[in-house]
């Protein structure tokens, strides 16, 4: 009986110049790939035209396909002889479930790799000019979920977030941007701490605004950022927001689309 296995494969954060040249190898090599909404049609125009394509999206928790439904799909392919290509959004540990699923995978005695993909939460302020680590702003980067819901329902621990200075780097965060406002303000944040925004990052749609922690929702709201968008709140915004004449210190933020090409 032929052996198939699954490829736990990083797609990005959107644009395709920014997959892994062994992603790429592992999307031509697949017979099948399940993948999710955040995949750009770009990428799977990698594969080949007879791989099968399975959509298992997610999106915001609606429409969901069932997380054991897709392991078990995962299962079934491998079983049956084929190279089976999970294809994830940016990097399939972060945020991804992606250790559910290699345990899920193991437990079934199927084998599987994993190829690593560049994070939204990384991607998206570079896309702007951010960088989220600095000799002088931050000695550090925290990749939290803003979604509450999320899993277990947790919240992130705010206060040890605030105390720790480290630039906070938050995914899924749009829909519950004011209670994590609330909780940074809460936990001491200054309210003029500067936040960037940036929606659809490195996709021709990508859009973001600078702003601080007082003001960003509205901002955002105004500016029509929807999801997925990367939050990132820290002293490293700075960076940019004097670079595009903006005071972040006030409250007179706008918009800004930045000139670095992707
Ligand atoms: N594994 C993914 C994250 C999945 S969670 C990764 O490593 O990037 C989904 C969240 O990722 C979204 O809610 C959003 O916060 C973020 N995200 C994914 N792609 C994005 C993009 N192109 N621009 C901005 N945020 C993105």
């Amino acid at each position: 009986m032929a052996h198939g296995r699954v490829i736990l494969v990083g797609a990005g954060p959107g644009d395709p110049e920014l997959l892994t040249l062994k992603a790429a190898r592992a999307l031509r090599e697949a017979d099948v790939v399940l993948y999710d909404d955040l995949v750009a049609p770009d990428i799977l125009a990698l594969l080949r035209p007879e791989a099968r394509r399975i959509a298992v999206g997610k999106r915001g928790g609606c429409r969901s396909t069932p997380q054991v439904f897709i392991e078990q799909l995962m299962v079934r392919e491998a079983r049956a002889g084929n190279v089976v290509a999970r294809l994830k959004g940016g990097d399939p540990f972060v945020f991804g479930r992606g250790g559910e699923e290699v345990a899920a995978l193991h437990d079934a005695g199927i084998a599987v790799e994993v190829i690593a993909g560049i994070t939204s939460g990384l991607a998206a302020p570079a896309a702007i000019g951010i960088p989220v680590t600095h000799r002088a702003l931050a000695h550090g980067v925290a990749l939290v979920s803003g979604h509450s819901a999320d899993a277990d329902g947790v919240e992130p621990d705010w206060r040890a977030l605030v105390d720790s200075r480290l630039t906070l780097v938050i995914y899924m965060g749009v829909a519950c941007a004011a209670s994590i406002r609330a909780g940074l303000l809460a936990a001491g944040m200054a309210g003029a701490m500067p936040v960037a925004v940036i929606a659809n990052a490195t996709r021709p749609d990508q859009a973001s605004i600078v702003a601080t922690l007082d003001t960003f929702v509205e901002i955002a709201v105004a500016a029509q950022l929807g999801s997925p968008a990367i939050i990132v709140v820290g002293d490293v915004v700075r960076t940019i927001a004097v670079e595009s004449g903006l005071d972040v210190s006030g409250t007179p933020a706008r918009a800004y689309r930045p000139n670095i090409r992707n």
